[in-house]
Order: structure tokens, then C-alpha cells, then sequence
């Protein structure tokens, strides 16, 4: 269960304080994806970053049940770390990296085109790679809900379905929720 009730959250700047989130309500039914729309600054990121309890709201409830995957709109890939090691470096700290784990990985690395760049650094690699790179990160420890800021922003079209296909097939079949965060209509649909 996801659930946000009645959640408004305030900022303090320079200028003095602004209103971001006003009686912010949703609810994530099991198995389904939830898309958030709405155009730049309009606290999008600042939803799945209270959800995630990086940000605490200035009002209201939050109430998170399963393990969460964030996938940030920035990936934060570690520059200093190869590629294959960003992604397991989640499974690492949580002391689950099986066969299994890395056979999925595997997998995710060859359909999404990263397999042959899997020992390189993430300065050597394209912004849609990055961005696949994170998306990969975010699949690899198997987590029961997905949080995904704005996944496929950097991706040409046709990657973008690609890859857009796979997550809703992995959302599918793996039984995941997800919340989707676009400014994208025509992903949100
Ligand atoms: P985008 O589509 O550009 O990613 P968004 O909908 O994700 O936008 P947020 O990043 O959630 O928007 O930001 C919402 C508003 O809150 C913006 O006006 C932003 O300037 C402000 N904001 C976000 N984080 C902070 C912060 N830590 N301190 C002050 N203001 C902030
Ligand atoms: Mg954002």
C-alpha cells in the first residue's frame, strides 16, 4: 500500500516561503501504474521525494508498504565506479547479489544495448545510456513498488518505446506497482 493524504509541503527561500504541495491525496492500487503529470516545477519530484521520506512533508500522512526502487531524475551514477558495479551496488549493500540477481541484470544490460559497456565508466557513456544505466539500477534489487522520475526523458523515440515496453511488461508481469512521473501526455496515458 501507497497511500498520501492530505500532504502539503512548504519550502523556505531567499524570497521567502513557498507552497509547492496543497492537500495532495493518492493512492496506489496493487498491480497498477499511476502517472503523474504536470509541467516543470510543479512539484512533481517533490512527491516521489516525500514518498521516499528523502523529504519530509510540512503536513500530512505518508504510508509506504513493500521495498521501494527510486529511480531519481538525475541518475547520480558514482563516476568512479564501472557500470556493472553502479548496478550492483545496491544488491551489494543489501547482501543479495545471487546468480539470480545477476542473470536479470545480465539480461536488462543486453536488451537495453549497455552489455558492451558494462566495465566502462559512466563519463564514457551517452546521456540515454546513463539514463538506461539508472533505470537498470533501479530493476536490479527487485523492489515490490517503482518510483520512476521522468525514466525516458533522455531517450530518442524509439528507445524510448523499447524500453518504455519492457518496464510496463516487467510492471505486468512481475506484479510491481509503479508511479510514473512524465510531463509527457502521451506517456501518461
Ligand atoms: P520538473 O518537471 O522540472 O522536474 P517538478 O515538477 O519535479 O519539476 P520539483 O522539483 O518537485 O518540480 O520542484 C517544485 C518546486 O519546488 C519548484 O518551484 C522548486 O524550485 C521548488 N523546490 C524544490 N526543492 C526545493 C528545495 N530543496 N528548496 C527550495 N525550493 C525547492
Ligand atoms: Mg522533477
Amino acid at each position: 500500500i501507497i497511500e498520501l493524504k492530505n500532504i502539503y509541503k512548504n519550502f523556505y527561500t531567499d524570497e521567502g516561503e513557498i507552497l509547492v504541495l496543497k492537500d495532495v491525496n493518492l493512492a496506489l492500487e496493487r498491480g497498477k501504474i499511476l502517472g503523474i503529470l504536470g509541467p516543470s516545477g510543479s512539484g512533481k519530484s517533490t512527491i516521489l521525494n516525500i514518498l521516499t521520506k528523502l523529504l519530509q512533508p510540512t503536513s500530512g500522512e505518508v504510508q509506504i508498504e513493500g521495498e521501494i526502487g527510486y529511480m531519481f531524475q538525475k541518475d547520480h551514477l558514482l563516476e568512479w565506479r564501472t557500470i556493472m558495479d553502479n548496478i550492483t551496488i545496491g544488491l551489494e549493500i543489501q547482501h543479495k547479489v545471487t546468480t539470480k540477481a545477476l542473470e536479470r541484470i545480465e539480461h536488462l544490460l543486453k536488451i537495453y544495448g549497455i552489455w558492451e559497456f558494462r566495465n566502462r565508466y559512466p563519463k564514457e557513456l551517452s546521456g540515454g545510456m546513463r539514463q538506461r544505466v539508472a533505470l537498470i539500477r533501479t530493476l536490479a534489487t527487485d523492489p515490490d513498488v517503482l518510483l520512476l522520475d521522468e525514466p525516458f526523458s533522455a531517450l530518442d523515440y524509439q528507445t524510448r518505446l523499447m524500453v518504455s515496453d519492457d518496464i510496463y511488461k516487467i510492471i505486468r508481469q512481475e506484479n510491481k506497482d509503479a508511479i510514473l512521473v512524465t510531463h509527457d501526455i502521451s506517456e501518461a496515458i
